[in-house]
């Protein structure tokens, strides 16, 4: 999953179950998930489970190019922190990446940019790769806000990366307005606040640096809008939500 210092940019397909399915149900996605992207060599494509099903989807997944990815972690690779999973343990389970700062953590679990900031240190110390979360809500839109809030986003969950930690990871911008709701972001929309990212990092490490970074769209992606997306020069991939817990839907993402 590491990304390399190259021109080429992999689009990358990330499925985020958040709070839905359970061993069970993992194993009975899968089972009807793999066959149909069997061909699907221009993408890699990423499922992040809840951490009960993580092992499960590694075992199922397994020789096949499906990564398996944690939805959260910790900073700590151990401590007093009741409830918490570290990034050892993600590694020891088999997860190749971890979703930071989800637009659902800021809101409703208390993360901010220097805890994302935490978490992208302690992923990319273990060799996870942090798919790092940023975007705005419909009120900072309105109100004219948008790049502030992604540059402050930016800033504070990226601060003191060296270039090599930053070529590392990946970004993904999601609006918060478009994020379950089925309004998508166009694909003019979305690319410009990708263009905006990416000058941000020519700015804070190199033009090579940014031109290597991916950055993913998600709000609302489905079937039907992928392919308009991903015809963006700007857009490296998505994040899926609601779409990626349907095995028919989530392939016809993966193969738009
Ligand atoms: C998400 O969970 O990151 C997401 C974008 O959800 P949805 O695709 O359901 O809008």
């Amino acid at each position: 999953m590491a990304n390399d210092v190259s021109p080429m940019r992999k689009p990358v397909i990330v499925g985020n179950w958040k709070l839905y399915k359970t061993q069970q149900e993992a194993r009975e996605f899968f089972a009807a998930f793999k066959p149909l992207v069997t061909a699907a060599k221009h993408c890699e494509i990423v499922v992040a489970p809840p951490f009960t099903a993580i092992a499960v989807c590694v075992e199922v997944v397994r020789g096949s190019s499906i990564g398996i990815a944690a939805q959260d972690v910790y900073w700590a690779n151990e401590g007093a922190f009741t409830g918490e999973v570290s990034p050892r343990m993600l590694i020891e389970a088999g997860c190749r990446a971890v979703i930071i700062a989800h637009s659902e953590r800021r809101q409703f679990f208390g993360e901010t940019d220097e805890s994302a900031n935490r978490k992208v240190k302690a992923a990319l110390a273990v060799g996870l790769t942090p798919i790092l979360c940023v975007g705005e809500t419909l009120g900072e839109r309105e109100a004219g806000s948008t790049k502030k809030i992604l540059e402050r986003q930016f800033r504070g969950s990226l601060a003191a990366l060296t270039p090599a930690e930053f070529s590392r990871i990946i970004m993904a911008y999601e609006p918060v307005w478009a994020i379950g709701t089925g309004r998508t972001a166009t694909p003019e929309v979305a690319a410009e606040a990708h263009k905006f990212l990416r000058d941000l990092a020519a700015g804070t490490f190199t033009a090579e640096y940014a031109a290597c970074l991916r950055i993913l769209y998600g709000g609302s992606v489905k079937p039907e809008n992928i392919k308009g997306l991903m015809a963006q020069a700007e857009i490296d991939g998505a994040l899926v939500g609601g779409a990626s817990l349907d095995p028919e839907h989530f392939a016809a993402i993966v193969n738009y």
